[in-house]
């Protein structure tokens, strides 16, 4: 699944392949990637990109026509770049470069979402009004978290993934965070102390520079796909060692979803001082 450092992987790439051509036609298969609308809009989408942004997990591409379109990938979307005239299969959309290129939108199972708008209006959207920060954007503070999360009970590892206090993170990223941090994932949010939310905002700033640097293809690769490398500390290691100190990592299910653990590092008290 998507979480932060894939999409702005997908926000590079797309502005690599975009900006060197113009874009010369555009096609939208009939499918829910286009559920709010706009498929027509998106068969008109003509010219060279102006710009690439990406909050949390939304991506926004503007072309210098003042046309845009903004980009969810869901659970399996991504985009790829292939020869003119080769088949994709999942193809939901498509971008025709003037470099003899397609840059397909694929996605298998249909989550993801795109949605044309004015490109000048991109940023206005309530989608995007209503994210929290975005962790590569602004420098991320322990304060900050603090004010973010700090008044819920609501256990950590399930109040990291409400985009509306902070965008980007998905249940890998929180997880490998709290491992990072120490802190266990069903700590109550307002538990947490300021040398404690330091930690977590480092943890969070190193873990999502450790997934950047990890991802070295152009085309992201989830690590639920068969074949795909799994480059994270504890996430899916269950009954593997702690890479730290070694204790078997352990899973723990919260709200419905996994968390792993390292129960030795990551106590369900906060040790005593
Ligand atoms: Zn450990």
């Amino acid at each position: 699944m998507p979480e932060l450092p894939e999409v702005e992987i997908a926000r590079r790439t797309l502005e690599r392949w975009l900006g060197g051509s113009e874009v010369t036609g555009a096609q939208a298969e009939r499918t829910r990637v286009f559920r709010a609308g706009g498929r027509a809009d998106f068969d008109r989408l003509r010219g060279r990109l102006a710009r690439a942004d990406r909050h949390g997990k939304v991506l926004l591409v503007s072309l210098d026509s003042g046309q845009g379109f903004l980009s969810h990938l869901g659970m399996t979307g991504k985009w790829v770049r292939r020869p003119a005239g080769e088949t994709v299969p999942y193809s939901r959309a498509r971008l025709t470069l003037s470099d003899g290129t397609v840059v397909h939108y694929r996605d298998p199972r249909l989550f993801g979402r795109i949605e044309p708008h004015p490109a000048d209006t991109l940023r206005a959207l309530p989608e995007l009004r209503a994210l929290g920060p975005d962790p590569l954007l602004t420098p991320l503070s322990g304060r900050q978290l603090r004010d973010a999360f700090g008044a819920t009970r609501v256990p950590i590892k399930v109040a990291l993934l409400d985009q509306r206090r902070l965008a980007g993170l998905g249940n890998i990223h929180a997880a490998e965070a709290l491992w990072r941090a120490r802190l266990h994932p069903g700590r109550p949010a307002r538990s947490l102390e300021l040398p404690e939310w330091n930690r977590l905002a480092t943890a969070i700033r190193r873990g999502l520079a450790f997934a950047l640097a990890a991802e070295d293809g152009e085309e992201i690769a989830y690590v639920e796909e068969p074949g795909t490398e799994n480059p994270f500390k504890i996430y899916a290691r269950e009954g593997e060692p702690c890479p730290r100190c070694g204790t078997p990592i352990r899973l723990l299910r919260q709200a419905g979803r996994r968390t792993d653990l390292c129960p030795r590092c990551q106590p369900v008290r906060r040790a005593s001082r």
